[in-house]
């Protein structure tokens, strides 16, 4: 057998922290690697796979449109782009257009691209913790110095408040601000949700100011935190609204819904080749089909409940807090992650970290309630050794 993992050490660009195993096939929330060693997917593509491994849908969606129209730009009208545009803006009152992309950094670019040209304005507020993506304008609006400093100087007019500090927040915005950032539950920054003050508060400053109020809800949205998008938990109305991760059924797709209050686009100010191609949308329409039928954000609200109270339940003295919105969970240790991942990658769980000290849950939306007792289980093990 081909040893892939020393063939990807040796020709991958080598950015990537890896995990010692190839894995080659996936069910529902299942992986499985090259020995048939199975998985409990707690990763979950980094939050792309809301509706789980290798759904048929999904499949199927795509090997019909491959086989009638793979790419058409959008100096061309298409019949799977233009469904899927009036179906992505009939999911939220308010935002009426859509620019399609290709992934999360893709949209927040958009969107503050959009923000400052609406506005007139170039000035970002952004909150510390947070993370957009890692071009150079989501990089300046993302917080931890691990990604910036590197890349420095990075695109001016950037600042950072704290998270949930509506007092900062509105210091920080004057008449110079195009928009403000959020994440509406900071994911990568620690598992943290946004308070109802501080949101609210938020979108309140940025109507006072002229600002354009932008939510990043690449992470949260399409089910992730027991609605179809986060927002809906606090009843906000953003000008921006970035998605991506699982926009469609795990084919690279980002897109910006659009406001009221950012106007017009003016023709020819921004595009992407791949935006809009026809497979990332019949995939996109196949992936609200089954979110809507399967009814996963109400699944993942009660298995999300489920689990947390669950993790509550664990008495360890290495764990400091539990958190989280749905199946987007955090558990704060007072330790390091790292080797807990490696410990619950050996007894068969896949897990991320977010930041150095929070062990990162973002299983398919569809995992059952005994997948759950054994990620459960696990956890209850490695943290008590
Ligand atoms: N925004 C948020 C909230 C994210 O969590 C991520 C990725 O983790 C991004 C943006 C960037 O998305 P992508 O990796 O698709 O560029």
């Amino acid at each position: 057998m081909k040893n892939f993992l020393e063939i990807e050490n040796q020709h991958a660009a080598g950015v990537y922290a890896k995990r010692n195993i190839v894995l080659v096939r996936g069910s529902g929330a299942l992986l499985y690697d090259e020995q048939g060693r199975e998985y409990i997917d707690c990763v979950g593509g980094q939050g792309v796979a809301n509706l789980g491994h290798a759904h048929p849908a999904i499949a199927e969606a795509i090997a019909v449109q491959a086989q009638t129209l793979i790419s058409c730009p959008e100096m061309f009208y298409n019949d799977a782009r233009a469904t899927l545009t009036a179906r992505l803006t009939a999911l939220l009152p308010g935002l009426w257009r859509v620019f399609l992309c290709n992934s999360g950094t893709e949209a927040v670019e958009a969107a503050i691209k959009f923000a400052r040209v609406s506005t007139g304005r170039t000035e970002i507020v952004a909150a510390m913790r947070a993370f957009h993506g890692r071009t150079f304008g989501a990089l300046s609006a993302t917080w931890n110095k691990r990604y910036r400093q590197p890349f420095e100087p990075l695109v001016p007019g950037f600042s950072h408040v704290a998270y949930n500090n509506l007092e900062k927040l509105d210091q920080v915005v004057t008449e110079d601000t195009a928009a403000v950032i959020l994440e509406v539950v900071q994911g990568e920054g620690g598992v943290h949700p946004g308070s109802a003050e501080f949101l609210h508060g938020a979108q309140a400053v940025c109507r006072k100011q002229g600002v354009m109020f932008i939510l990043d809800e690449v992470q949260t949205g399409f089910g992730r935190t027991g609605k179809m998008f986060a927002l809906e938990h606090y009843g906000l109305h953003s000008d921006l609204l970035c998605l991506a991760k699982s926009i469609a059924g795990g084919v690279p797709m980002g897109a910006v819904l659009v406001g009221e209050r950012v106007g017009e686009i003016p023709t020819g100010i921004h595009g992407s080749t791949f935006g809009g191609n026809p497979l990332a949308a019949a995939a996109s329409l196949a992936a609200l089909d089954v979110l809507e039928k399967e009814g996963l954000p109400e699944r993942a609200a009660q298995s999300g409940a489920y689990l947390l109270a669950r993790l509550r339940d664990i008495r360890s003295p290495l764990i400091r807090d539990v958190r989280g919105m749905g199946l987007m969970v955090g558990i704060e240790i007072k330790q390091k992650v790292a080797p807990y991942l490696q410990e619950l990658m050996e007894r068969g769980v896949l897990a991320l970290p977010a930041g150095l000290t929070v062990i990162r849950l973002l299983p398919p939306l569809v995992i059952s309630k005994e997948q759950l007792d054994r990620v459960v289980e696990a956890l209850q093990e490695v943290l008590s050794s």
